[in-house]
């Protein structure tokens, strides 16, 4: 019989060994105050736009132990999703197939590895519940949240998917990351195009990720002329952040572009058809933004 410190390593070997890139486990309780006031003074502020989800079920992600009956652990895992060659126009995380699945097949599979060994229940999350993600990677040891908003995993940089299984078991703790790295760095915030990043803080409302992607309206004028080369998502405050430098192209076999994506040159996009569109995106995480959304966002790009 394993003791909760021997499952706990067996857990994060099994969770690398399936294309994981690390693990840590917070214990599941409350999140602390500080971040509760600084989540609400965020959206009281109308950071989060026309994003309204960010406003409902507060008391799950304030305390993610209602979202799991009896939840003891948080094990929260990160899959880099840095790419072997860059695709114009389409930010770095969205160039295979949905990211959602790709990481929460995973840890479908770690549960049911886990329940090899010891009777538990659980669930899989991947951006896809009310969790504050980046929060529990922090308390799980993995890193720091930097001040492009992006976990930053020391050593390895800030592209990273990060998933969390709930479970009711106890389990052994990692300790909370200390501190940040950033220090005296402001590069993200002078890269920002738009100014979304600045001692202030972050306003969604003028980020090019959630312009291209959640807005659903027009965009603003001659915001082309900020979106660089990107029409789906912006990289900037990923690419100047000086902890870029430590990434390596990820091996995940879904997360890989297609040839017909990769073969796509600005013509191919100026004149992208619907059907193209479809076969492009058939199983990808742009799907979200739809092909009317897409061309908007093309066509702002094109009159730069
Ligand atoms: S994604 Fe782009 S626009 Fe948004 S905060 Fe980062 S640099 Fe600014
Ligand atoms: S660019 Fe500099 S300030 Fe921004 S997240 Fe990276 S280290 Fe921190």
């Amino acid at each position: 019989m394993m003791d909760k410190k021997e499952i706990s390593t067996y857990i994060k070997a099994e969770a690398e060994r399936l294309g994981f890139d690390i693990c840590g486990i917070a214990q599941a309780m409350p999140v602390n105050s500080e971040t509760i006031r600084y989540c609400n003074d965020w959206l009281k502020e109308g950071n989060n736009g026309s994003m309204g989800y960010l406003e409902r079920n507060c008391d799950k992600r304030y305390d993610p132990t209602l979202l799991v009956d009896g939840c003891r652990s948080i094990i929260v895992v990160a899959m880099n999703y840095t790419p072997a060659v860059q695709i114009n126009g389409i930010s770095d995380y969205a160039q295979g197939h949905d990211y959602h699945k790709a990481v929460k097949e995973r840890l479908f599979r770690l549960l049911k590895i886990i329940n090899d060994i010891i009777p538990c229940n659980g669930r899989a999350f991947c951006d896809s519940a009310p969790v504050l993600e980046r929060y529990w990677a922090v308390q799980a040891g993995l890193g720091w949240i930097g001040k492009n908003r992006q976990l930053i995993i020391p050593g390895r940089g800030p592209q990273f998917f990060i998933g969390e299984l709930l479970v009711d078991i106890e389990l052994d703790y990692d300790r909370p990351f200390e501190g940040e790295r950033c220090g005296e760095c402001r590069r993200c915030l002078e890269q920002c195009p738009t100014a979304a990043l600045s001692s202030h803080g972050f306003d969604a409302r003028k980020c090019l990720s959630y312009l291209t992607i959640e807005h659903r309206g027009e965009l603003p004028e001659n915001i082309g002329k900020k979106m660089k080369n990107s029409f789906y998502g912006c990289d900037c405050c990923q690419k100047a952040c000086p902890h870029s430098r430590f990434a390596v192209p990820n091996s995940i076999a879904e997360l890989q572009p297609s040839p017909e994506l990769m073969r796509m040159n600005d013509d191919d996009w100026k004149n992208l058809t619907e059907e193209q569109y479809k076969r492009l995106f058939a199983h990808s995480a742009v799907e979200r933004c739809g092909y009317e959304q897409l061309r908007r966002n093309i066509k702002a790009l094109e009159s730069k």
